[in-house]
């Protein structure tokens, strides 16, 4: 009888790691796998098992784990140094891509993670509106800085409580909470705040409580409003960049925003994240202007290599490589769709572009509140089959699953049979024994 070497390594990890991993949705009982190495869409662990991968590093990795072209062109940057301190012309060329690639990136920074994107681009949306107040909605993540940790509350414009300890209330008087999908409280909050409200920050489609679709109209409608009463619309596009389109939702829905943020597949692998938009705010930056933001591992050249070759190897082959993943995201769903009527589950099924998640519950999902209704018990019964089947997605309701490039034809019917068995122990916690 040998123990598993993942739950050894769970054991021994959380004695110098707290809760034994380096980011807590990583950490699940009874113990995580431990990674020993990954390869297209596979995943492989410390004890030998392997997992068909549909969590994709949390969407950061589009085109599959270890992609050649990334690969190929890292190892060539390599011997050439890894951090300079200095400006390179690889920035300049990688920023000039990403500008046109997205609708509303005339200028940008380059930074290493998506929690600083939205912390700076918040910070210069007030240094140029010299307001104060932010909005975000109900269940958007942005990152685990201060001014955006902050729970929601219900009803109308609601000054949120921390959703952690050590941010202070004064960190969040500013950020006020709104319900998602509901223009009746962005239009009341305006009604009375307006003066105040330097960003309106939003993932385009939500994508950190699950997955939660904008109605129609309603990205439009942020746009309007935020117009009318000059205030900065910022799209969170750290999921949505890439991966909904080569432009993001920006290019998806037609709706420009005033500013972005980028990461997670913009980087190819690697730490890297963007945030920028219109030039005249963008010009607000130090040192050209006086909103201050620096960082040591800003643009350096490693991460801008695979962000470069990512973008390019988008940028060839966007006419087959969305439509592509889209076909099969709807495949997923269609398989999903018909066992879970099978076994006579009530769910929401959400899909778009290559995202796609499952609620258990027979309740309409248009935000935060909706999505709470889920069953938990359901959910973990569904993600702990999925395991032992092979499959590997986020190991919380309130995420969402990802499709890469290099998720197969095979990898799509081994999946079906997974889901069977998988949707199969979820019914059975109706009846518990
Ligand atoms: C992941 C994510 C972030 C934070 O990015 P990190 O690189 O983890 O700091 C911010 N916004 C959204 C929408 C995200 O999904």
């Amino acid at each position: 009888m040998t123990e598993p070497k993942s739950m050894l390594l769970y054991e021994r990890a959380k004695k110098t790691l707290p809760g034994g991993v380096n980011s807590p949705v990583r950490a699940f009982e009874p113990y995580p796998f431990f990674v020993e190495c990954a390869q297209g869409s596979k995943l492989y662990d410390a004890d030998g098992k392997k997992y068909l991968d549909y969590c994709m590093a949390y969407g950061a990795l589009l085109l599959g784990h270890a992609q050649p072209e990334i690969l190929e062109a890292i190892k060539a940057q390599l011997p050439r140094g890894t951090l300079y301190g200095a400006p390179t012309e690889l920035e300049v060329q990688f920023a000039e891509a990403i500008s046109q690639a997205s609708p509303c990136m005339e200028m940008m920074r380059l930074v290493s993670t998506g929690t600083e994107a939205t912390m700076h681009a918040i910070r210069a949306a007030r240094g140029y509106t010299n307001r104060k107040k932010i909005i975000k909605f109900d269940g958007c993540f942005h990152g685990s800085h201060d001014n955006v940790l902050v729970k929601a509350g219900s009803g109308a414009a609601t000054f949120g409580a921390p959703n952690s300890l050590g941010v202070p209330q004064e960190s969040i008087q500013n950020t006020l909470v709104l319900p998602y999908n509901n223009l009746e409280a962005i239009e009341n909050t305006f009604r009375t705040e307006s003066p105040n409200i330097a960003a309106v920050i939003v993932e385009p489609v939500m994508a950190n409580v699950g997955l939660i679709l904008p109605k129609s109209g309603y990205l439009e409608s942020l746009r309007k409003i935020t117009q009318t009463y000059g205030t900065v619309l910022i799209f969170d596009e750290i999921i949505t960049g890439f991966r909904l389109a080569l432009g993001g939702a920006q290019e998806y829905f037609g709706v420009k925003p005033d500013m972005a943020t980028l990461g997670k597949v913009l980087g190819g692998g690697f730490p890297l994240a963007a945030f920028g938009g219109k030039t005249e705010i963008m010009q607000t930056i130090s040192p050209a202007g006086k909103v201050y933001q620096a960082g040591t591992f800003s643009g350096n050249p490693i991460s801008a290599t695979a962000g470069m070759a990512t973008l390019s190897y988008l940028s060839k082959n966007k006419n087959q490589l969305y439509p592509k993943l889209e076909k099969n995201t709807i495949e997923l769903k269609k398989t999903l769709t018909d066992q879970t009527t099978n076994y006579k589950l009530p769910v929401q099924i959400h899909s778009i572009a290559s995202l796609y998640q499952i609620f258990f519950t027979p309740q309409t999902i248009t935000d935060y509140d909706s999505a709470k209704q889920s069953n938990p018990a359901m959910f973990s019964a569904y993600f702990h089959e999925l395991l032992k089947q092979g499959v590997f997605i986020p190991p919380s309701q309130y995420e969402t699953c990802f499709i890469s490039e290099a998720h197969t034809e095979t990898d799509l019917k081994f999946t079906t049979n997974a889901f069977d068995c998988a949707l199969k122990a979820a019914a059975k916690t109706r009846n518990p024994p």
